[in-house]
């Protein structure tokens, strides 16, 4: 029988056919309970997953025949890696896929913020010409942008940010020794990026250490006139705080891309707000990188189930016969 391939949220055909192609069988998913993902885990050796499901110690452990976890994407958030370690699973991710993407969509939301276009769009719309005059919009050459987390979205935002746009560019990364790039000043201290920014943009991973980060002292920290963009991951600020923040004129707006919750509320406190522009955790999914992911995340559960070392492993499994036994 041909190894069976677990996919919980459906993905683009380039990455299905990657995969038909070379023998497996899929199994996509009917619904992300715990319950079904359990269920529906049991016979596979593979998991292709996509952000909305969460991967738990007691998902993983249903699968008893489980080789590798491939992440659509890279945050890894939704996965127990530890729990996939432990059981001698392969994680990977597809580091490659969407980086520029994300940098392209957060370079959207801050000409979008400095250029003033929501408010413009909406008022010349209800027939007010003369809005021209009275939204003062904003130049990004010369303007300073901070960027927390120089990993590949940050550096690659720099570049755009920096040679494109001639902006100064300062960064913060506390797990980088030496600075990753000369066209970035690199900062020893986070307070030091936020007060001096006109734009901040996080490109930081949700972890137990950065949780809920971000809130009021680092937005107090920022200039009135400054704009805050997050497309890294919601759980990262305090939006209640955000949201006061943008409120009181703390800071100037904000484009955000991911919340606390997903999916966000409708009545959010964010989306009443004109000083911000959101968008549905859509940054990495232009119609190029979605396929990129589903082909990357394809190409590890091959690379696994051949018995290859994953190009891109997140992890080193433990011996499989040495913590489980035989994994039949
Ligand atoms: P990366 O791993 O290349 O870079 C992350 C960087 O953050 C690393 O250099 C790391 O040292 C740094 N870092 C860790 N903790 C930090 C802290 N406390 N302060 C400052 N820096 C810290 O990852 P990437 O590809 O650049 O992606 C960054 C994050 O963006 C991902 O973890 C993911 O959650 C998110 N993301 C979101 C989307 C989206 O659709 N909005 C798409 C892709 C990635």
């Amino acid at each position: 029988m041909s190894c069976l391939v677990y996919i919980p949220q459906d993905i683009e055909a380039e990455g299905k056919n990657y995969l038909l192609e070379r023998g497996y069988e899929l199994r996509i998913g009917s619904d992300l309970s715990q319950k079904t993902l359990m269920n529906e885990i049991r016979d596979c050796e593979a998991l292709l997953t996509r952000s909305m499901a969460a991967i738990s110690k007691e998902v993983i452990a249903a699968g008893r025949r489980l080789k590798v976890i491939a992440k659509y994407g890279v945050g890894l958030d939704n996965i127990n890696v530890r729990a996939a370690t432990e059981r001698g699973i392969y994680v990977t991710n597809t580091p490659e896929a969407n980086a520029n993407t994300v940098a392209e969509h957060v370079m959207a939301f801050i000409l979008a913020l400095s250029k003033q276009l929501m408010a413009a769009d909406k008022e010349l719309r209800k027939g007010n010409y003369e809005v021209r005059h009275q939204l003062l919009s904003m130049d990004l050459e010369g303007k300073t942008l901070g960027v927390i987390g120089l990993g590949r979205i940050g550096r690659l935002l720099a570049q755009k940010a920096g040679k494109g746009f001639g902006m100064r560019v300062i960064g913060y990364d506390p797990y980088l020794t030496a600075n990753p790039d000369r066209d970035i000043e690199f900062a020893a201290d986070i307070e030091r990026v936020f007060r001096h920014s006109d734009v901040i943009s996080l490109h930081l991973p949700l972890t137990e250490a950065t949780k809920g980060a971000i809130g009021s002292r680092e937005f107090a920290w920022m200039k009135s006139s400054a704009y805050f963009v997050n497309a890294s991951r919601g759980e990262i600020v305090k939006e209640k705080d955000l949201v006061e923040a943008l409120k009181t004129g703390a800071i100037a707006g904000a484009g955000i891309d991911v919340f606390e919750e997903e999916p966000p509320s409708e009545n959010n406190p964010l989306f009443q707000l004109e000083n911000v522009i959101v968008s549905p955790h859509s940054a990495a999914l232009t119609t190029e990188a979605s396929a990129r992911m589903a082909i990357h995340a394809a190409m590890q559960v091959d690379q696994v189930l051949r018995g290859r070392r994953p190009e891109w492993a997140v992890n080193e499994p433990q011996s499989r016969e040495k913590m489980n036994g035989p994994a039949n």
